[in-house]
């Protein structure tokens, strides 16, 4: 019998198995991949910097230390490479922005991550009359590769189903949480946008956040860093691009809008004078809270349904480290910070 059903394998799910298995645990993890799922259209970026405010991210340090430690071990683990270090170059808009760029690159905090280097491929080819620089510690997880080869190692250990979990066909009992015949000690929705649709979750705000991204080949354009000009652009290789991101509350369907895209190219060839053709145009919804802390704990009155989620537009710097923390809430019963539990809402 597995100990723990994680519904979903998007970024939480996957590493919160992962972390459950390192600690010698028996997870299955269900997942039918015909839900929004925010990760498959994630670009992957993390970036410790917020550029409104140009202020390190929140515990910045804390969370780069573990995805580094976390991605490095599960390459080795999986055999492949999807983790990318790749500086950001934030090209500005004014003579006060480079300034005050200067300014913060003596900030205790952020300091470290405001770099003096411009970078050479970016100026070159993008209009940017104030200069750029470059923030360090920034790069790119390739999101669905990663997804695909966990997938592929959940599978040969036996701990995966690609099968929906409805809650209709869950049933909570006093000793343990029963899935069509299964039976688990605890249940633990990694769902993305789903995670306040279950019983006793409902107080839960998350708010799904509409984002829509186009891939790119643009011919003659070789650039080292994701440019960022208020968007990303993110360079692949072989000239292709992933460009993004829009954020909109109140897209619902998924579907992608010829608005969106003309913003985005729009705000792309101002800056840059080369031929652009879309390739793909991708939608998905961010998990979000209001307070922007994931959401970790359990629902009312129900200590065998589990939550992770809420990772909004930084799923990739925070999921390693809390699902660390979760994982060792569920085997050690190590406390949950307030800032993050269930319990705050
Ligand atoms: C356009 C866009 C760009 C983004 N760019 C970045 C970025 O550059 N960097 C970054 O860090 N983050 C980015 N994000 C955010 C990032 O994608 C999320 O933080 C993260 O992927 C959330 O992961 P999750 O596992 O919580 O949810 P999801 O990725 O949504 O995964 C949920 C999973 O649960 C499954 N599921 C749902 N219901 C069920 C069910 N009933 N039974 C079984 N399975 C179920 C779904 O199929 C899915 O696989 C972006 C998001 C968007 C939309």
């Amino acid at each position: 019998m597995s100990k723990y059903l994680i519904v979903g394998q998007g970024l939480a799910g996957t590493l919160l198995a992962f972390s459950l298995l390192e600690k010698g645990e028996q997870v299955l993890i269900a997942d039918d991949y015909n839900h929004a799922s925010a990760s498959q259209v994630a670009a992957g970026m993390w970036n410790p910097v917020t550029f409104k405010r140009l202020a390190a991210s929140w515990l910045a340090k804390e969370m780069l230390e573990e995805m580094n430690v976390t991605f490095r071990k599960l390459e080795e683990k999986l055999q492949a490479s999807f983790f990318h270090s790749l500086p950001v170059a934030r090209i500005f808009n004014s003579i006060q922005d480079a300034n005050f760029w200067d300014e913060k690159s003596d900030h205790p905090e952020v300091g470290r991550f405001l770099s003096a280097r411009s970078n050479k491929s970016v100026q070159e080819n993008f209009d940017s009359p104030f200069g750029n620089s470059e923030v360090n510690e920034c790069g790119w997880l390739n999101v669905p590769l990663f997804r695909e080869v966990s997938k592929n190692y959940f599978i040969q250990h036996g701990n995966f189903i690609e099968d929906a979990v409805n809650e209709s066909e869950v049933e909570f009992l006093e000793s343990s949480v029963v899935w069509k015949g299964r039976a688990f000690d605890k249940l633990i929705l990694c769902n993305g946008i789903g995670v306040n649709q279950w019983k006793g979750l409902e107080s839960l705000d998350l708010i799904p956040n509409h984002g829509q991204v186009l891939d790119l080949k643009i011919e003659n354009l070789e650039i080292d860093a994701v440019v960022n000009f208020g968007q990303f652009l993110l360079p692949f290789g072989n000239e292709k691009f992933r460009l993004g991101a829009t954020y909109n509350w109140n897209e619902v369907p998924d579907e992608p809008t010829e608005e969106a895209k003309e913003l985005l190219l729009s705000e792309l060839t101002q800056r840059m004078d080369k031929t652009v053709v879309v390739e793909s145009h991708k939608t998905g919804f961010r998990p979000t809270t209001r307070d922007r802390r994931p959401i970790i704990g359990f629902a009312k009155e129900n200590e065998r349904l589990g939550v992770f989620g809420g990772l909004g537009s930084k799923g990739v710097l925070l999921a390693p480290y809390f699902s660390k923390l979760f994982s060792a809430v569920l085997t050690e019963g190590a406390p949950i910070p307030k800032e993050v539990s269930t319990a705050r809402f």
